[in-house]
């Protein structure tokens, strides 16, 4: 890619960030489709995030990214935003206009639809799902999945009074969803009575950490879907398929509210396999193929033989580490 004047700049924001597969997804799409962009990764804390998204317009960024822990400084340094950013409080996409006005968009709940329904063959709508991690983005999946049609959603997190305060919001926000908080106690209970699972805890994304849930809160039939997305397999992935439920990663999720985003951004369709193959590359080592990328297989993008399967566990030379 040759940066020249003209060249148009992209970036996330985040602390930290240098984890970030963003810039690759991004920069990939740029350099396919020939355009004279670029996108990069800038570490920022939240205090200073409401200074500097006008400056980043002044400067001549033309989107931006927000990701953790900036998604709701954004949302409140910000008085132009999208439906789905007014309702969740939490902005991840920023377009800067060609007045230089900053729109603010939520595209993480959108995205995550989208992923479970390519990795599972169906999508969330009427489903009973049982959601483990009540912070930003389970809060974005949990009223992204009422809105969607789920049949009920359960609501489940180690401090219980955050998923109390997001049932009352989900009870206000989607009228019709029955919605509950699981005490800790019932977790592994709940969670294999329902049709599908969203662990949207951070837990899982450094090398040997236990998954919150065994193999006893899975059963055949069910769905999970872990929003972790920089190893192949968690360790929440192994326990519900060693129970006999099929399990995907959040790289699809990741995938699509970048591809939505870059929509907004530049009102060009995103060349989203190439997109896709640039995150396989990083976090499998390789683009998958055939059985491997088979999205209506049910085995959600995941490697055909468990043996092939680079852990959390035991590493991958091209698993990211967030921390
Ligand atoms: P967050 O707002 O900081 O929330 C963290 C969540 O994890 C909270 O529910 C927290 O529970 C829970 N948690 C943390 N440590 C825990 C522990 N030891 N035991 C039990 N629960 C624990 O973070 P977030 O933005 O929601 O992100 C959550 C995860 O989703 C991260 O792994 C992130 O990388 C991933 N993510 C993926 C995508 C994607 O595109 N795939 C997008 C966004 C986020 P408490 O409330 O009790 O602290």
């Amino acid at each position: 890619m040759a940066i020249s004047a003209h060249t148009a700049l992209f970036g996330v924001l985040g602390h930290p960030v240098r984890h970030s597969l963003s810039p690759l997804m991004h920069n990939a799409a740029f350099s396919a489709l020939g355009m004279d962009a670029a996108y990069l990764a800038f570490d920022v804390g939240p205090g200073r995030l409401a200074a500097l998204l006008p400056a980043l317009a002044e400067l001549g960024f033309a989107g931006l990214n927000l990701t953790l822990p900036l998604k709701e400084a954004a949302f409140r340094a910000l008085s132009e935003l999208d439906d789905e950013a007014r309702l969740l409080g939490s902005v991840n996409t920023v377009k800067v206009t060609p007045g230089g006005g900053l729109e603010g968009h939520s595209t993480d709940g959108r995205g995550f639809l989208r992923s479970f329904e390519e990795c599972f063959g169906a999508p969330v709508a009427g489903r009973s799902v049982f959601l483990l991690g009540c912070g930003g983005a389970g809060r974005a999946v949990a009223i992204a999945c009422a809105r969607a049609g789920a049949g009920a959603v359960r609501l489940a997190n180690r401090d219980q009074e955050r998923a109390c305060a997001l049932e009352e919001e989900m009870r206000e926000k989607c009228p019709g969803v029955s919605v509950e908080t699981v005490p800790a106690g019932s977790w592994a209970a709940s969670c294999r009575e329902c049709d599908a699972v969203v662990h949207a805890a951070s837990v899982g994304i450094r090398p040997g950490e236990p998954a919150l849930l065994d193999s006893g809160a899975f059963r055949p039939g069910q769905a999970l879907y872990d929003l972790v997305y920089m190893f192949p397999e968690t360790p929440v992935m192994a326990a519900a398929r060693r129970a006999g439920a099929r399990a995907a990663n959040g790289l699809g999720m990741l995938l699509h509210q970048g591809a939505l985003a870059f929509r907004i951004w530049t009102g060009v369709e995103p060349p989203i396999p190439l997109m896709r193959s640039a995150l396989e590359t990083a976090v499998y080592g390789k683009p998958l193929v055939g059985a491997e990328a088979n999205p209506g297989s049910g085995d959600a993008r995941a490697p055909v033989s468990e043996a092939s399967i680079p852990s959390s566990k035991t590493g991958t030379g091209n698993a990211i580490n967030p921390t």
